[in-house]
C-alpha cells in the first residue's frame, strides 16, 4: 500500500529502527525493492527523481513511469512511501508532487541557516496542504571522494536541529554525522560521530532522523545508528556495486536479471541490519 513517509517514519522513531530508502530509477530496481520488502515484511521508502526536466533534458516518459510505480506500490502487501530525493527547486517539488510522490526531500543544506529555513518552509506549506511529507537536511552531507575536507566541514549541531525543526515544520531531518555520498576510495571506512548523533536525538526527542551517504559504512555502525535514532537510511552506491558484482560473477538469467538479483540480495541484508524486518503493518 502507498502511504506518506511521515506515517512510516513516526512509527520507526517510536519503535527505534531504520527503514531502507533505496534510490530507484527503473522497473527492475523498483520490483526488486518491493520483493525484498514483501519477503521481509518491512516498510519501504523508494527514493526517486521525477522531474519533467533532468539535467537540462526533457525526461521522457516520466509521468507514465511514475503512474506505474504508484500502481505497484498500491498493490504491494507492505507500506511504501515514494520520496523525491534531493529536490533542487520549488518547481521540482511541485512537479514531483504532481507526478505522485508521497514525500519530498528539500536539500538546501549548502545555504545559510535562515535562507535554508525560508526556502524549506515555503515547500512545507505547499506539501502539507497536499498531504505530502517533507524531509530536509541541516548540516551538510558531502561527497565521499572529498571526505577529508567534507567530513567535518558542516556536521549538524544539536541545538540548530531543534530550532530548524520548529522553524520549518518538516517531518524528518537528514543530519551530517560523518557519512558522505558516493564511493569512498578502495578500503576506506568512514568514521561516524556517535556522540553527536546521541546529542541530536536527545535534543529533538521522538523525531525521525535520516542518514544520507550510508554506502561504505560498516554493517556494525549501521546497526548501531539505527538503534540510536536514525530511522531512514538512503542507500544507492552499495546496491549498485552489489548488482555489478553479481553480473561479474556470472550465472544464468542474463545481465539484467543477475544485476537485479545482486541488488536485491544486498537490500535484503541491509533491511535486517536496519531492524525494519517484520515491522510492516
Ligand atoms: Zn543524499
Amino acid at each position: 500500500m502507498l502511504v506518506s513517509m511521515k506515517e512510516i517514519l513516526d512509527r520507526a522513531s517510536t519503535e527505534n529502527y531504520g527503514v531502507a530508502a533505496p534510490n530507484v530509477s527503473n522497473s527492475l530496481d523498483v520490483n526488486a525493492a518491493i520483493e525484498a520488502a514483501e519477503e521481509l515484511k518491512a516498510p519501504l521508502i523508494l527514493d526517486v527523481m521525477w522531474n519533467d526536466d533532468m539535467f537540462g533534458r526533457p525526461n521522457k516518459g516520466v509521468r507514465d513511469f511514475a503512474n506505474w510505480v504508484r500502481t505497484v506500490c498500491e498493490k504491494a502487501s507492505v507500506p511504501i512511501a515514494i520520496n523525491e530525493d534531493h529536490g533542487p527547486s520549488f518547481n521540482a517539488a511541485v512537479q514531483n508532487i504532481k507526478n505522485g510522490v508521497t514525500s519530498v526531500m528539500v536539500d538546501r543544506s549548502s545555504l545559510p541557516f535562515e535562507e535554508n529555513v525560508a526556502q524549506v518552509s515555503e515547500i512545507v506549506k505547499v506539501a502539507h496542504a497536499a498531504g505530502i511529507s517533507v524531509e530536509a537536511e541541516l548540516g551538510h552531507v558531502g561527497q565521499a571522494d572529498n571526505y577529508e575536507h567534507d567530513r567535518d566541514a558542516a556536521l549538524t549541531a544539536p541545538e540548530d536541529a531543534v530550532r530548524y525543526i520548529q522553524a520549518t515544520g518538516v517531518d524528518c531531518l537528514a543530519v551530517a554525522i560523518g557519512t558522505a555520498h558516493g564511493a569512498y576510495p578502495e578500503g576506506f571506512v568512514p568514521t561516524i560521530d556517535f556522540d553527536r548523533l546521541a546529542a541530536i536525538k536527545a535534543a529533538v526527542g521522538n523525531f525521525p532522523l535520516v542518514l544520507h551517504g550510508s554506502s561504505g559504512t560498516s554493517n556494525e555502525d549501521l546497526y548501531k545508528v539505527c538503534r540510536m535514532g536514525i530511522n531512514k537510511i538512503n542507500i544507492n552506491t552499495d546496491l549498485q556495486a552489489a548488482g555489478a558484482a553479481a553480473v561479474k560473477a556470472g550465472g544464468r538469467g542474463g545481465v539484467w536479471r543477475l544485476a537485479q538479483q545482486g541488488w536485491k540480495n544486498k537490500l535484503l541484508e541491509m533491511i535486517k541490519i536496519y531492524g525494519s524486518d517484520g515491522k510492516a503493518w
